[in-house]
């Protein structure tokens, strides 16, 4: 199975022609939203660029990024749906830009299911074996065994119609797994699901991965997916790549303020243009941090910064800062505090117990306590520091 490298890859989709079948209002719709993109080229739209990443075999990376952002355009150039307009695309160092699709041994789920309506579930999954004539007595086996691990062992006489949302979708993983493809690369694939089927296919989505070990690409914009099923993240925004890392690291270090928000439920508190000191102390909630001779480096004199923490890294106590609860939320395991301090909007995390959500009550006066070494630092560009 092959290691995916794309090298400076660049994709741009040609400006959508206006003319004749658009009323003059319309015309002007669309060309006005084209300009609107935040990359365009004489060309088109820009939907990726100097884009570099290499993806190492039976690795589960997730890519991450609001909508528009490029995540099924990167999909698409990998599988070879779409030729990079500058660029380069390896597998294992075979240089991959010109080899067509079907060639490429990669397969794709994506969110709108897209299954054969008029077959069976087993007729469905066992297609891309019989393509490739492979014995009846061999693939019924095969068949079997994906739907015992996706739990569809019972539906396979099942027409798709008459399947949940749910199921439909493990149809198409199971469809796609079944060629035991070098790659599979899912495109926002639970999307369309309730949170409930959401948590138990993305368990079900692990233990596929470790039972295959196939490389995954699971592309989403839904960072709590991300979070919870990669060991590698890989945001976009605007086409240009973000940030590369570790899950860890995506979480605990963003690179910058994009990042920092996009990452992280509740989203990250940020308190803007916090002046430095001559020595490099800034003041946040009361509790002073110094910023390293590093940090100081990268900020020109008289620059403020911007500083976040998450609401887990904030604690209510007894003594610290005042702060006034206004309201509490229990999401999922935990208690999520809304509280304002010098008039500003913060959210504080606790772990909930039972009975936690009567803890606190509208306008309580409470203190704010902060672990500084969890403070993260941005300069005015947005860049950590
Ligand atoms: P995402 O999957 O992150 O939502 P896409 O890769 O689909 O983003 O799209 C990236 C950008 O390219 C968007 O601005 C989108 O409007 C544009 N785009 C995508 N596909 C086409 C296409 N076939 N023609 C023109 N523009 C496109
Ligand atoms: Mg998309």
């Amino acid at each position: 199975m092959p290691e995916i490298k794309l090298v400076d890859v660049a994709m741009i989709y040609p400006f959508q022609k206006v003319s004749g079948i658009f009323n003059r209002k319309q015309q002007e719709l669309i060309l006005q939203q084209q300009k609107k993109m935040p990359y365009t080229s004489n060309e088109g739209v820009i939907a990726l660029q100097h884009f570099n990443a290499t993806i190492s075999d039976g690795e589960f990376v997730a890519v991450l990024g609001p909508s528009g952002s490029g995540k099924s355009t990167l999909l698409r150039v990998i599988a070879g749906l779409e030729r990079p307009v500058a660029g380069d695309l390896y597998f294992d160092d075979r240089d991959y830009k010109f080899v067509p699709a079907a060639e490429r041994d990669c397969a794709m789920v994506f969110q709108n299911f897209s299954l054969y309506p008029n077959q069976t579930v087993y007729k469905n999954i066992s297609f891309p074996l019989e393509v490739k004539h492979v014995p009846r007595e061999e693939i019924q086996p095969e068949v079997r065994k994906i739907a015992e691990l996706l739990n569809l062992d019972t539906k396979l006489d099942r027409m798709p119609q008459d399947l949940s949302g749910g199921e439909k979708q493990r149809v198409a993983i199971a469809r796609a797994l079944i060629k035991k493809p070098a790659v599979l690369l899912l495109d926002e694939p639970f999307s369309n699901l309730d949170p409930l089927m959401r948590a138990r296919l993305r368990t079900q989505l692990k233990e596929l991965h470790q039972v295959y070990k196939t490389t995954f690409i699971y592309v989403t914009h839904d960072q709590y997916d991300a979070l919870s099923l990669a060991d590698r993240i890989i945001i976009l925004k605007d086409g240009i790549l973000q940030m590369d890392d570790t899950t860890a690291n995506v979480y605990n270090y963003p690179v910058n303020r994009f990042c920092a928000e996009f990452v992280g439920s509740p989203a990250m508190n940020f308190f803007e243009d916090i002046p430095v000191s001559k020595t490099g102390t800034i003041t946040i909630l009361g509790h002073n941090y110094q910023l390293s001779k590093a940090q100081m480096k990268k900020i020109r004199k008289d620059d403020t910064v911007d500083v976040g923490i998450r609401g887990y890294d904030i604690a209510i106590s007894n003594n610290g800062y005042p702060a006034k609860v206004e309201y509490t939320e229990v999401i999922e395991s935990d208690l999520v505090i809304h509280v304002i301090a010098d008039e500003k909007k913060l959210t504080v995390v606790e772990k909930a117990a039972d009975g936690d959500s009567l803890k606190y009550f509208r306008d309580q006066d409470i203190h704010l306590n902060i672990d500084t070494d969890r403070l993260h630092v941005f300069d005015q560009d947005g860049s950590r520091l």
